[in-house]
């Protein structure tokens, strides 16, 4: 299943226009703020599934029933780039684990790339609920790649992933190899460049939130 945030009318929209803005870019705390932003409004949108249970609760003057979240979700985000969007998630889930995975594209001289994956830093996620974020949804490898990763140490039983931008031939690469994952984006775009960049998208989120790398 995918959702598209900005289907409905919604501040996300907003923030989505920001993001893309040549000109807003240039204030890279200002990118990351509505980076954030969009994270939180999909843990707000993501929690709407989620399974709560009842509890009491003692207040000033009596005993009060409330509804919590039964469990504590896995937020999971691949580094650099993934970092504001899961600050986001993490200031709604403010109790969640968390797993850091690293991966790179290693382009070649004729343009083509491949995704390697070095570092993994994740609680046990046998049976749990992941969010995996990456601002970038462009073809799909580094995120299919990161639960194939994650697999490896369990079986989740849920997995949503949550993309600022994505696009269309990432989200079918994604569905086909997880078709029960659901996906949250803030927008949907249909182009890639050959590098593997969405269009029109809004360039490399990464260097727009923390600068410029001398990697290529
Ligand atoms: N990563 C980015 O930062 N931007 C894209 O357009 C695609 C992947």
């Amino acid at each position: 299943m995918v959702i598209n945030l900005s289907k409905e009318h919604s501040l996300v929209s907003n923030w989505i226009a920001e993001i893309r803005d040549i000109e807003i870019q240039t204030d890279r705390m200002r990118f990351r703020r509505n980076l954030e932003r969009i994270g939180e409004v999909a843990a707000y949108e993501i929690s709407k599934v989620l399974s709560f249970k009842e509890v009491e609760t003692q207040t000033p003057l009596g005993i009060a029933v409330s509804r919590v979240l039964e469990e504590q979700p896995v937020l999971t985000t691949i580094l650099r780039a993934g970092l504001p969007l899961h600050q986001g998630l993490l200031n709604y889930f403010d109790k969640a684990d968390n797993a850091f995975v690293s991966a790179y594209r290693k382009h070649d001289k004729d343009g083509t790339f491949e995704i390697n994956l070095e570092y993994l830093s994740s609680p046990e996620i046998d049976n749990r609920i992941i969010i995996i974020s990456d601002p970038m949804l462009a073809t799909g490898a580094s995120l299919v790649k990161t639960v194939q990763y994650l697999r490896e140490e369990g079986e989740p039983k849920h997995i949503h992933i949550v993309a600022a931008l994505a696009c269309t031939i990432g989200i079918e690469h994604v569905r086909r190899n997880f078709p029960k994952a659901i996906i949250w984006c803030g927008d949907i775009d249909d182009e890639l460049t050959a590098k593997g960049y969405i269009v029109p998208g809004l360039g490399d989120a990464g260097d727009l939130a923390f600068g410029a790398k001398v990697q290529s």
